[in-house]
């Protein structure tokens, strides 16, 4: 990893902070962007809450808190990552937004930086085609919560170069993390086979097959899941998971992928699942 040296993450939300920790407590020095001061300073005291239950958990030394948080600078001018090796573009879910971002960075960086995006659901290879460096771009898709996931998904676009491939996959194992690699497409792995599995649980509920109950002690207690399906929807959001139902139905164009209609119906409702406090269960605020 000597390669990378500093590594900058755009956006201290969820998962920009979860990275920039990781990469903070794996010894890699950090700079993480976003906005404005104020999604910095949260997202710097994520961090340090996150560390700090890490320390009350025996899981981390005091010591070994103070200098992972020291390895994490914050800026809002992305001239801050002109001498990363490695930028992790993990900003608000919007291609026009990713785009901007990454035309800016690409400009900004050294010929051999690598650039990344933790995007969910827009293809690689279309963010790619902007750049400079389509063969210096990869997908390094994290699962939240991060410092908890041990899976990285690395995603080939269609240009991106095996040593790009062979540099993420050694990033994410610097980091502690497994990776595997994917070739570009809807969902990646574990999302094309997630998701579909949320949504045909939405059908058996909106059927009136089993009570949501039934249906999340199915699958726990026969399948071994943590979690039910249905609470785990309650806990991504509905939204999230009607909008990513929506781009495997358009993007394959196969009605496999339809959303069930409970779940238009529910995120119609603002019924959005543990956000909104109401989704397949209720949820004091
Ligand atoms: P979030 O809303 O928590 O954070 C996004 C951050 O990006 C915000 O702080 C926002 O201010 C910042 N941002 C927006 N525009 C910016 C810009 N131009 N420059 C710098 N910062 C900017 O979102 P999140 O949940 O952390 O998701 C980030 C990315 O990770 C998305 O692409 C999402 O699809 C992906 N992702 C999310 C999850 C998840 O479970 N939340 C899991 C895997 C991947």
């Amino acid at each position: 990893m000597a390669a990378i040296g500093t590594v900058g993450v755009i956006g201290a939300g969820t998962m920009g902070n979860g990275i920039a920790q990781a990469c903070a407590v794996a010894g890699i020095d950090v700079v993480m962007v976003d906005v404005g001061d104020a999604q910095l300073e949260r997202g710097r005291s994520a961090i340090a809450g996150s560390l700090e239950r890490l320390v009350k958990k025996e899981k981390l030394s005091a010591g070994d808190r103070d200098a992972a948080l020291a390895r994490v600078r914050t800026a809002t001018d992305y001239a801050a990552l002109a001498r990363a090796g490695l930028v992790v573009e993990a900003a608000t879910e919007n291609p026009s937004v990713k785009f901007d971002i990454l035309r800016k960075v690409d400009a900004l960086v050294g010929d051999d930086a690598i650039l990344a995006t933790n995007t969910s659901s827009i293809s690689i290879t279309q963010l790619g085609a902007v750049l400079k460096r389509a063969d210096r771009f990869v997908g390094l898709h994290f699962f939240n919560p991060v410092p908890m996931m041990a899976l990285v998904e690395v995603i080939r676009g269609l240009a991106t170069s095996e040593a790009t491939v062979d540099a993420a996959g050694a990033f994410a194992r610097a980091l502690g993390k497994t990776p595997i690699v994917v070739r570009n497409s809807p969902g990646f792995v574990v999302n094309r086979i997630l998701c579909p599995m949320l949504n045909e649980a939405i059908f058996l509920y909106g059927e009136g097959v089993a009570s949501a109950q039934e249906i999340d002690d199915g699958m726990k207690l026969g399948c071994n899941h943590p979690i039910g399906p249905l609470a785990l929807t309650d806990m991504i959001g509905l939204d999230v998971l009607l909008a990513v139902m929506q781009v495997f139905h358009a993007d394959f164009g196969d009605d496999k992928y339809r959303p069930a209609p409970l779940l238009k119906e529910m995120v119609a409702a603002g019924w959005l699942g543990r956000k909104s406090g109401r989704g397949f269960y209720t949820y004091a605020k």
